[in-house]
């Protein structure tokens, strides 16, 4: 399990960074993906800026420690430890977990989850197929996916402006299933290079979602 400590003042620590992090990503362990770990973390080893990255597969964390585990050699990345829960109503992204929620898993549920272990709950690609659309308004999630890889420009928008209305941060993921899919987009992050300090800015605000150029 990981555990996150509340820490004060982090954000205004002058140490603190931009990072760029990809917040969405399958690996084989979901049985759509075929990014193995040991491929993601090479990616993002090589990659010029984004140096963070959220294993998010389908209803399992088999992936996350594994991955952790080859990324201990680079001391300039991150691997965040989470998953995509397919509730009733739509996907959600818990992020700083390597354990599953206990079941049911219906969207308060989750969200409950993530609030008692210091997690982040994120309402993924709100307007695409398996998303939950408005009734996103009805749960205390930390965060919206507000620019997803996979969805289209429109329902990216929609996303957006759900996110401004709840008053929420908006996060970003390329949502890969293949290698040429990683990255495809990434969220700017205010915080140091550790998981702590990284969901603590996703919950603050301290984020903002871009297409990844070049
Ligand atoms: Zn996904």
């Amino acid at each position: 399990m990981v555990t996150v400590k509340e820490t004060s003042n982090i954000n205004r620590d002058k140490t603190v960074l931009s990072i760029y992090g990809d917040f969405h990503i399958h690996t084989i362990y979901s049985a759509d993906s075929i990014i193995q770990p040991k491929t993601l973390v090479d990616m993002l080893a090589a990659h010029k800026f984004i140096k963070v990255a959220a294993v998010t597969d389908h209803d399992s964390v088999r992936g996350c420690n594994a991955t952790i585990e080859l990324a201990s050699a680079y001391p300039d990345i991150l691997i965040i430890p989470g998953v995509e829960i397919s509730t009733p109503q739509g996907d959600m992204l818990v992020l700083g977990t390597d354990e599953l929620p206990p079941k049911p898993w219906m969207p308060e549920d989750v969200v409950d989850y993530a609030k008692s272990i210091g997690a982040v709950s994120i309402v993924a690609h709100p307007f695409r197929e398996y998303g939950m659309g408005d009734l996103a308004r009805n749960y205390k999630v930390d965060a919206i996916e507000v620019l997803n890889g996979g969805s289209s420009v429109s329902a990216n928008s929609q996303a957006k402006e759900l996110a401004k209305s709840m008053g929420l941060s908006g996060t970003a993921g390329s949502d890969a299933h293949q290698v040429s899919e990683l990255f495809s987009v990434n969220a700017k992050i205010d915080a140091n290079l550790n998981v702590e300090s990284v969901l603590k800015a996703i919950k603050k605000g301290f984020v903002s979602a871009h297409l990844t150029k070049g």
